[in-house]
């Protein structure tokens, strides 16, 4: 084997944790080098988080434009632009590239653009994209190679259809007459709404008995009446059995529900059925780093591998698969490599799910609370009763939230209504320092904004015994 470059530390894949860590040694003065196939600063500003939101966003001012009259404003037909709504994402992710270029350039970290494969232990071949090879080694290596959307197995999927993924489904510049979203997580339940108001039929296909269902039945019940509402149709309890056709021409899905076997005839198919690591055939396990069942790479709290020296970070090693949760292992590392003690038990993480209206959730959901027998208090308040949403003509949904029994502690807190996810950023401050759910019932919120609904869902927190 050549002689192998040797820097200090050597990050494959250069998402959310992986660019941080290196920016931040690369400016402690380390030798650093970052080796990424082809998504400069990973998933997230590329083809995940941030253009889907973009694209979101152009959805919601479709509604509105299409509601403009609710609202006493005269406006044209509306009409949507696929190849607009994809020119102003494109020019956000172009955007958000170079401020990662210009991020790299100043904190002296090297951006290798290729694939990366081990051939010893903290050693990597680049295969660049330019052209050639490099070989590198690493005194320490950080695994951040993320994941990417799991391609079922089903007879038909992959011979002729060419399935969507979120990756495709973002760089359409046309609108498909009638998409078939296989999936009612959240990634599903994004596109589907988004692409029924951009102008497509929809139908959502999913095999649990609900939509969202990590969620509590009321939560996967309500987003089912708001979709319905929308005209969006769902397929629940849905087994799918074969698929036939090309997606972007006509595609057929066989499906088996308890009422019977049906086909589903649309034009094309969004794949949103999960997520598989970025793990496989690259050499891991030949360098001592193991990987689980689900090919997830094996990591201890302080997300140590079983390889000496080998760090792993974000979805790749099995970590909650959000960007915000990859940064904060990010966080980990650094101050542990900085002579630290953290772990990634015991976080508290938020997340949401950006439908319309929102969904928001931190800490525990009924469902969880049930599952580990823990007793609760639980206060519900419709988003109707929160003023700020008769303002803007948007009342649906309703927050949740869940006490302690023997104490005032805040366990969770659920929100599906406009502004979700900021309204939950309020109950995850309280939460975090321990805040006892009165202290939002007392307090003094604006008026009329949605945070100001904390006041009166604490206000109908059952006193005394648990449910
Ligand atoms: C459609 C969609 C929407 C989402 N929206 C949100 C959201 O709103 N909020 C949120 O918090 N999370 C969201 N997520 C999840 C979020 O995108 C990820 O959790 C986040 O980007 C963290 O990813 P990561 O750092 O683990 O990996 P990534 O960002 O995926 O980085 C891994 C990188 O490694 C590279 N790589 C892999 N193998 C190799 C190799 N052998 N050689 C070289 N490079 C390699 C990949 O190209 C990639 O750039 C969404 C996900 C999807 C699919």
């Amino acid at each position: 084997m050549p002689q192998a470059e040797r820097v200090d530390s050597l990050v494959l894949g250069c998402g959310e944790g992986g660019k941080y860590l290196a920016w931040d040694m690369a400016q402690a003065g380390q030798r650093v080098a970052v080796v990424e196939r082809q998504l400069i600063g990973g998933s997230c500003p590329n083809t995940n988080c941030l253009p889907s939101k973009n694209e979101i966003w152009s959805a919601k001012v479709a509604d509105l434009v299409r509601r403009a009259a609710t609202f006493g404003v005269e406006t044209g037909p509306g009409s949507v632009d696929m190849a607009a709504v994809r020119r102003r994402k494109r020019e956000m992710v172009e955007g958000l590239i170079s401020m990662h270029l210009d991020r790299f350039k100043a904190s002296g970290a090297e951006l290798i653009m290729g694939a990366g494969q081990f051939v010893a232990a903290k050693t990597i071949e680049v295969r660049l994209n330019a052209g050639g090879t490099r070989l590198l080694s690493g005194d320490r290596l950080f695994l951040d190679l993320g994941t990417q959307a799991t391609i079922p197995e089903l007879p038909g999927l992959v011979t002729a259809t060419q399935p969507l993924t979120n990756v495709e489904a973002l760089e359409l510049d046309r609108l498909p007459e009638h998409l078939i979203v296989l999936g009612g997580g959240y990634v599903g339940l994004e596109f589907a709404q988004a692409y029924r108001r951009f102008g497509s039929r929809i139908t959502v296909v999913e095999h649990g008995p609900r939509l969202a269902g990590r969620e509590d039945p009321d939560v996967g019940d309500a987003i089912l009446d708001v979709f319905r509402s929308e005209g969006i149709a769902v397929v629940l309890a849905a087994e799918p059995l074969r698929v036939e056709g090309r997606s972007g021409e006509r595609v057929s899905l066989r499906v088996r529900t308890p009422q019977g076997e049906q086909t589903i005839d649309g034009s094309d198919l969004l794949l949103a059925v999960g997520r598989t690591p970025n793990t496989a055939g690259i050499g891991l396990e030949a360098a001592g780093v193991a990987l689980d069942a689900r090919g997830y790479v094996t990591v201890n709290d302080r997300l140590e591998t079983t390889a000496p020296g080998v760090w792993a970070i974000g979805e790749c090693a099995g970590s909650a698969q959000f960007t915000h949760v990859a940064y904060d292992d990010f966080r980990i590392i650094r101050d542990n490599l900085a002579g630290g003690n953290r772990t990634r038990r015991d976080r508290l993480i938020p997340f949401c799910m950006f439908t319309d209206p929102p969904l928001a959730r931190v800490g525990l959901s009924e469902g969880d609370a049930g599952r580990v027998g823990l007793a609760v208090r639980v206060a519900r308040l419709p988003m109707s009763a929160v003023l700020r949403t008769r303002t803007i003509s948007e009342t649906t949904g309703f927050m949740k939230a869940l006490i302690a029994t023997e104490s005032d502690r805040i366990l969770g807190f659920t929100m599906l209504g406009p502004e979700a996810g900021e309204v939950m950023a309020v109950v995850q401050a309280a939460m975090l320092a321990g805040m006892p759910h009165t202290g939002l019932r007392d307090a003094i919120f604006t008026h009329p904004t949605m945070a100001e609904g904390l006041v009166f869902l604490f206000a109908n927190v059952p006193s005394g015994a648990a449910r």
